[in-house]
C-alpha cells in the first residue's frame, strides 16, 4: 500500500504538469460498474447457448441468426441500469477542467458519456446507437429494449446495433481521431486493459511523451515501457486523484 501511495503522488504530479491528457480504457473500466466481459462463459450461458460468445457477436451470425443474436444482445450486452463509477466521474471532471482532451475506449456501454464526458472515441461503437442496415436511420436503444425479437425500421430493414462485430472493420475515422490525440498527448493514461487486443497495443506506439501511465489489476506486456505502473482498481486509483 505504501508503495501505491508513493505512486499516486507521482500520478498527481503528472496530472498537475499536463495540459493534454488522453485516457485509453478497456473492459476493466466497465467491470467496476458491474458490467461483465461478454466473453465470460458461465453455467447459465452453457445451458442456453451452444456457440461461443465470439461467434455470436460476429457479422455472419448477426445476418444469419438475427433472432438468436438479439436474444444474446439483450441479455448479455445491454446493461442499461449500470452506473458510471469513480473512474468515469473523475475523467469527466478532468475533461471539464480542460486537462483531459479525449477518452479512447474499447467499451460499448456509453458510461463515459453518462458521467458527463464529451469527447469519447468508442473504438467498438456503442449499444446506445442503432442503425437501420437498409436506410441508415438512427434509433435509440429504447427501440431495441421495447421491441420483441428482431427490431425493424419503418422502411422494413433490420435495425443493427452500432457496434463493431467480429468480421467487421473498425471505424477508420474514430481510429484516426484517437491516433491524433495520442500523438499530441503530454500524458497517456491506460487503464483496465491488458492491451492484448488489436488495435490497443498499436495505439500506444503513437505516444511520444514521457508520462505513460498504466493502471491495471495485473501486469501487462507493456509495463516495462511505461513511466508509471500502478496495480489496483481503476476506480479507486483514478477516483482519488486531484483535479
Ligand atoms: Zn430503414
Amino acid at each position: 500500500m505504501e508503495q501505491n501511495e508513493c505512486k499516486i503522488e507521482i500520478l498527481n504530479k503528472y496530472i498537475a504538469e499536463s495540459s493534454y491528457i488522453v485516457f485509453f480504457g478497456g473492459a476493466g473500466v466497465s467491470t467496476e460498474s458491474g458490467i461483465p466481459d461478454f466473453r465470460s462463459v458461465d453455467g447459465l450461458y452453457s445451458q442456453k447457448y451452444k456457440c461461443p460468445p465470439e461467434q455470436i457477436v460476429s457479422r455472419s451470425f448477426f445476418m444469419n441468426n438475427t433472432s438468436e443474436y438479439y436474444e444474446f444482445h439483450r441479455s448479455r450486452l445491454l446493461h442499461l441500469d449500470a452506473k458510471p463509477n469513480a473512474a468515469h466521474m473523475k475523467l469527466a471532471e478532468l475533461e471539464k477542467a480542460g486537462k483531459l482532451k479525449a477518452i479512447v475506449t474499447q467499451n460499448i456501454d456509453g458510461l463515459h458519456q453518462a458521467a458527463g464526458a464529451k469527447n469519447v472515441l468508442e473504438l467498438h461503437g456503442s449499444v446506445r446507437n442503432n442503425i437501420c442496415i437498409n436506410c441508415r436511420e438512427n434509433y435509440d436503444v429504447s427501440v431495441i429494449v421495447d421491441s420483441e425479437d428482431i427490431p425493424y425500421c419503418d422502411c422494413g430493414g433490420i435495425i443493427k446495433p452500432d457496434i463493431v462485430l467480429f468480421e467487421e472493420q473498425l471505424n477508420q475515422k474514430v481510429i484516426n481521431a484517437a491516433l491524433n490525440h495520442i500523438a499530441n498527448a503530454d500524458m497517456l493514461i491506460i487503464g483496465g486493459t491488458s492491451l492484448g487486443v488489436y488495435p490497443a497495443a498499436g495505439l500506444i506506439d503513437y505516444y511520444e511523451g514521457n508520462k505513460l501511465t498504466l493502471i491495471n489489476k495485473t501486469e501487462t506486456h507493456v509495463d516495462s515501457r511505461a513511466n508509471l505502473v500502478i496495480y489496483g482498481s481503476i476506480g479507486e486509483i483514478l477516483g482519488g486523484v486531484r483535479v
